[in-house]
């Protein structure tokens, strides 16, 4: 599986690997045809294996920022591909997903908003790292299923509506590992409720963990 590329037999919203006999474009998953999520899109630049995990690791938990931009970097390059190639247009914000105040005190930085403000940097594309607002503390999702995941999450993210811009009506929300879905998803719904009008929401996040190898290290 390593060297396949993210894009190859993945579902579009979600970027589950739906492999390896499947051969379509534009592909949806049976779990985002039953309950699509909102968003569309997701452009994930890497599977969540080795020695992408190792790397991840070392930006996070060791605060490697050089791993941090080689990550942020090749996540620039899928957006940029997926751009070229017509399958999305270019967001007009970008949105780190938030951490809580304990684990953003415990870990030094928010590794979403890293990732984020660089590809702003590299695209030329505003962010906003005040919007939005984690609460209380989740326990690390690594063992739950989708359904304990969401309902763990509901309510937990808070958007300022003083930050919410009426003429922005297009945004990626940035997240470093996606699992689930459910912590986007989460964030997702607190947004659209915030903006109260059209928003077209994508996710990009670097690497995506798969249901054949779902190991992840918070
Ligand atoms: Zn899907």
């Amino acid at each position: 599986m390593n060297d396949i590329p993210w894009n190859i037999n993945a579902c579009i919203t979600c970027a589950e690997y739906v492999g390896p006999y499947v051969f379509e474009e534009d592909m949806v998953c049976a779990n985002c045809q039953q309950k699509p999520p909102l968003c569309k899109t997701t452009i994930c630049a890497l599977n969540y294996l080795a020695p992408i995990d190792g790397l991840m690791n070392k930006f996070k938990h060791e605060r490697n920022l050089a791993a941090g931009r080689l990550l942020t970097g090749c996540l620039c390059q899928a957006v940029m591909e997926a751009i070229m190639q017509g399958r999305i247009t270019m967001p007009q914000l970008l949105i780190p997903v938030p951490l809580n105040s304990l684990r953003l005190r415990k870990r030094g930085f928010n590794q979403a908003q890293f990732i984020a403000k660089g590809l702003s940097h590299l695209l030329n594309v505003n962010v906003n790292t005040r919007l939005c607002k984690r609460k209380g503390y989740q326990v690390p999702q690594q063992s739950q299923t989708r359904w304990q995941r969401q309902s763990s999450l509901r309510g937990v993210f808070q958007v300022k509506k003083s930050e919410v811009n009426r003429g922005t009506n297009h945004i990626a929300i940035i997240d470093d590992v996606m699992t689930t879905g459910a912590t986007t998803q989460a964030l997702s719904q607190s947004l659209v409720k915030a903006w109260n009008g059209p928003l077209e929401i994508q996710v990009w996040c670097i690497a995506r963990t798969q249901s054949f190898n779902t190991k992840l290290d918070w």
